[in-house]
This record gives structure tokens, sequence and C-alpha cells, in this order.
């Protein structure tokens, strides 16, 4: 199968990376750190160039701006003199960040074939047979809340339909936000922040249900919607559903004095089991403000917990829950030799990889993001 001819959809399919030039295989790191960094400092104030919390340390090392992808989506619409943001994130990044940047500026995503499994969980298609279905049950008082980990058409028929983006640190906010418009929420794409952050707010595990978008009427029968305060999408990460309660019990018993502290996309299970659960900057602060010497068990991405261990908290014992990998593969496709192709492209006057969010969905995207932020 000839790589170069597959849409972005179909690369995240196959799993691959997107194809280089020739000229940026097999480059030596050392090689690829010195071209990057004149590269960088060639396109100077032009550039910005942003590092979510998961990436890989060879790309993270070049972030002027580093957070989790809302952070870093506003980190892009304050720099507003960079002509070029280089996102090193995946695809629904870029997009919100294209849609909060100003019209000058060019969001760049190093690897195009860096999606997000979750975010591919929810197409826009799926949601507009959902509503409608749910039109046809005669269930109307429904607001849309979308996860930030969404790709652009959700987010904005969640802005036309009278609803929201949330993101891991805002979820319990938002959702007040909502229920106070609707009846019931219709929380896509991670069943597990919807869950785990209802639960947290005294909503009842049996006034939720999951629709699921591969079966009519998402598998629900009318009176079960009806007795829903919650309708939750059946979509997941890859990566934080791969932690289990029987690791926790496993740290426990050989780090008694563990404090454990996971990602609420994490199963519901899991974030009962932990003694704390946050977004990917709470996670970072929780243990940053820890007691010199305690003992963490961090259930989220590998490269995070390994960067909190040697970095951020190098005088606390960080540890991760899962020791047999807990990686997200799709961030992990942005290479430093993609980095490199990219900056050095630009340097040359062409621009490879923009992320462009069409006219009509970057409205009522930006509808959706600034609802979120007038919430407090
Ligand atoms: S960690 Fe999960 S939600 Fe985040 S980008 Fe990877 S697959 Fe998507």
């Amino acid at each position: 199968m000839e790589l170069a001819v597959l849409s972005k959809d179909e690369r995240h399919r196959v799993g691959e990376s997107q194809p280089l030039p020739e000229c940026y295989l097999g480059v030596s790191a050392d090689e690829l750190d010195g071209r990057i960094s004149a590269a960088q400092a060639a396109l100077g104030e032009r550039l910005v160039i942003l590092g979510h919390h998961y990436q890989r340390d060879e790309v993270f090392k070049f972030a002027d701006c580093s957070g989790d992808s809302f952070k870093l989506a506003k980190a892009a619409a304050e720099r507003s003199t960079a002509e070029f943001i280089v996102f090193c994130g995946v695809h629904f990044m870029a997009e919100s960040a294209d849609v909060l940047s100003a019209p000058h500026q060019k969001v760049i995503l190093p690897d195009l074939a860096a999606g997000c499994s979750m975010a591919d969980m929810a197409a826009p298609d799926e949601l507009e047979t959902c509503w409608r279905e749910l039109e046809e049950l005669g269930v109307t008082d429904v607001v849309p809340v979308t996860y930030m980990n969404s790709a652009a058409g959700i987010k904005a028929f969640c802005g036309r339909e009278g609803g929201v983006v949330c993101t891991s640190s805002n979820a319990a906010a938002t959702l007040r936000w909502a229920w106070a418009r609707g009846e019931r929420i219709l929380f896509l794409p991670d069943q597990h922040l919807g869950r785990n952050t209802a639960y947290g707010m005294g909503v009842p595990l049996d006034a939720m249900v999951v629709w699921d978008p591969h079966q009519p009427m998402g598998g629900l029968r009318l009176d079960e919607v009806m007795g829903a305060k919650l309708i939750l999408w059946k979509g997941h990460c890859s990566v934080h559903t791969r932690f289990s309660v029987t690791q926790i019990e496993q740290l426990r018993r050989t780090e008694p004095e563990v404090r454990v502290i996971v990602h609420p996309e994490c199963t519901w299970d899991v974030v009962q089991a932990a003694d704390a659960s946050g977004s990917t900057e709470a996670i970072i602060r929780q243990i940053r403000e820890s007691a010199v010497g305690s003992v963490w068990a961090v259930g989220t991405e590998i490269h995070l917990v390994n960067r909190l261990a040697a970095q951020v908290a190098p005088d606390r014992l960080v540890l991760t829950l899962d020791g047999l990998g807990c990686l997200c593969s799709t961030m992990f496709r942005v290479s430093p030799n993609h980095l490199c192709w990219i900056l050095e492209s630009l340097l040359d006057g062409e621009v490879h990889n923009q992320v462009v969010v069409p006219d009509d969905q970057k409205r009522w995207t930006r509808v959706a993001l600034d609802r979120m932020l007038s919430i407090q």
C-alpha cells in the first residue's frame, strides 16, 4: 500500500507515520538537535513551538510553551506575533489552535498522521444521526457537551446546538452549566471523563446511560434515555483505559506509602481505587507541591510520568501504574525528524501540514469554546 496517497484518517487507521523525504531519514539524534535549534533560531519571532505533555523528550525540549491541550490552544492565541504555530501534539489540538489563533497565523502539525483514537470514536455524521434519533424518540431537552479531545466538526455541532466544549480541568463546571440549560446532557466522546465527573458531583451511576453510535437508537430504549441525566458517548482513551484496579492493589502491596493519582479518562473503578484524580496540569501541580520523599504512582501517559520523575519532582519517587507501557502511539508519531523537516521547509518558504478548520466549522467551534471560557 502506498502511504503517500492515503488520507489523514486512513493513515490513523493503518497506524503509520507520515512519510518523510528520504534525506530526513537515518539522521543522527545530534545532527537533528543541531538542525532544529538552528532553524528555530533563524525563524525567531516568526515561530512558536507548542509541546503537549505527552510528547517524547527529543521533541518536547524544543517547545516554547508546554501544557495540556487547552493551555496550548490559549498559548497559540496569545502569541499573535508568530506567523507559524508548530503544534507538537495531535490533530484535534492543532484544529483548536487554528480556531483560536489570528487569521494571519498558520498552525502546523509536524506529522499529519498524529491523530487521537478517542477523537476518532466520534464522527460528526454519527453525532448527527444520534441527534436525529433522540429527536425521533421525543427527547429534545438535551445539551451536547464535548471534550476538547474531539474533532472540530463535533465541537462545531455543540456550538450550533447550544452546547459547549469542556476540558478535564473544567468538566464539572461545564456539566453544571449544561444542566442549568437542559434536562439531560449528551457527553462525548469520552464516557469515562463524563462518568467520573458526574459521579464526583453526586450523580448516581444509574442516572447515566451509554450511547453506542454503532447501534440503532444507540442501543437504548426510550425509558432508559428518559431516566438518564447523562447520556455518555461510547468512546474511550486507549492509553488511560490500560490502567486497572489490580495494578493499584499490587503497587499498594509493594509501596505501602504510595499515593495513587490518575487521569479522569481512566475507568470509574480505577478512579475510585485511586487517592486522587485530575487533569495533566492538576497531576503535575499536586506532585510538585507534595512533600519531598513522598511516593506517587501515576496513571497517565508514560512520557509525562517519566518527566515528572526526572525533572519536575526528582526528590519524590514517581512511578508509573503500568510498567508494561502506557504510551500514546499517535503522540509518538511526532518525531524530531518531522519537526526538522517542517522547520527547514519554513526557512525555504514552504509550509507543509497546515491544519485549517473550514470557516463554517470555525465559527461554531469558536462559539462552543467561548461559552466554555465564560463558565466560571
Ligand atoms: S492519550 Fe488518549 S486521549 Fe490523549 S491523544 Fe492519546 S489517545 Fe487521544
